[in-house]
């Protein structure tokens, strides 16, 4: 049989920019709940199918198995050809919603500590299995019933989706993305998304967004950093200014200092201070790689990480 007609569609669980998110179950086994993604593929896949490319990368995550990735359980199409993602349910919410409810959500350091050890966990999953996820933001972690987070959105969605399909009212964000995305460097490693994480990091101590270039400019955000982090140079970063893209405002701001970080971010304690500025280091080799941030001594300072059952949850 056809792998559609394994699946009973029940109500919409939400929508993004490319997809509408439905809740289903198992025609043989109706306690089984998944959600599928159905994708508006964009004319090019209408036209030529579906790149040897995706069909690999489908492969490879559906063979990503770590308790902190979204599972994706399978892959079929319907008509139009659209692409349906079979994946997990996870009804809990995003961390962007516990984030941005600051009147009724509070939560601590060890919470903190909690989630970015589960987030550094997947992280250093998918670089050890070659796979960089590139979008990685308090939105595109969910999390499941039992409190666990879960990576989702694998740029998966975005390979695919119909570029004029004019549904969006959240628009593709760059408030995450490094540097050197921004001066166009050829050389580009999992370093993407450590930053990533680091964004996340601080702004889960801030409970607000570490850089919000508005309007939302590739040169704003690049000003942000330079202000925020310091302005790339030879001396921070040898190489950068042979980089395509390497602009910096005229102003120069050396790199900020320890007891600059500490000064916003204390909430976190030293050592937390630490891990985060060293995830926030601008030159990409210098930064930490995902088993370094693992073997930072943040996990086993003091205060331990919140136990699942402890973490705050939607209410
Ligand atoms: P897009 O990638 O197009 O932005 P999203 O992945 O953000 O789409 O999904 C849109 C909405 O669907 C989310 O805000 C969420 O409410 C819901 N959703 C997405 N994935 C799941 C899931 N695995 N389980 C439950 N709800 C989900």
């Amino acid at each position: 049989s056809q792998e559609r007609d394994k699946y009973i569609k029940g109500k919409k669980l939400g929508s993004g920019q490319y997809a509408d998110v439905y809740s289903a179950h198992l025609v043989s086994d109706p306690s089984k709940l998944v959600a599928i993604k159905k994708i508006k593929v964009g004319p090019e896949v209408k036209e030529f199918g579906i790149s040897y490319d995706s069909l690999r990368e489908i492969k490879f995550l559906q063979e990503l198995d770590h308790p902190n990735i979204i599972k994706l359980y399978s892959v079929f199409s319907t008509k139009n050809q659209n692409l349906n993602l079979v994946l997990e349910q996870l009804p809990q919410g995003d961390l962007l919603k516990l984030i941005q409810d600051t009147q009724n959500i509070s939560y601590t350091p060890a919470d903190i500590k909690s989630w970015m050890l589960m987030l550094s966990r997947a992280i250093w999953f998918c670089h050890a299995n070659f796979v960089l996820h590139r979008d990685i933001k308090p939105n595109n972690l969910l999390i499941a019933a039992n409190g666990e987070i879960k990576l989702a959105d694998f740029g998966l969605a975005r390979s695919f989706a119909d570029p004029y399909q004019p549904m969006t009212y959240n628009t593709i964000t760059i408030w995450y993305r490094p540097p050197e995305l921004f001066y166009q460097t050829q050389y580009y490693s999992g370093a993407v998304d450590i930053w990533s994480v680091g964004c996340v990091f601080a702004e889960l101590i801030a409970r607000e967004v570490l850089f919000r270039a508005w309007p939302e400019s590739e040169i704003n955000m690049v000003k942000i950093i330079c202000e925020k982090v310091g302005t790339p140079s030879e001396d921070n970063w040898p190489g950068v200014s042979k980089l395509k893209g390497y602009v910096t405002p005229t102003e120069i701001t050396p790199l900020r200092s320890r007891d600059y970080w500490l000064g916003a971010f204390r909430a976190i304690g030293d050592v937390g201070v630490d891990l985060l500025m060293k995830m926030l280091t601008l030159d990409p080799r210098r930064r930490l790689t995902a088993e370094d941030v693992l073997r930072h001594s943040f996990w086993t300072a003091d205060p331990r990480p919140s136990r699942l059952e402890d973490l705050p949850r939607k209410g």
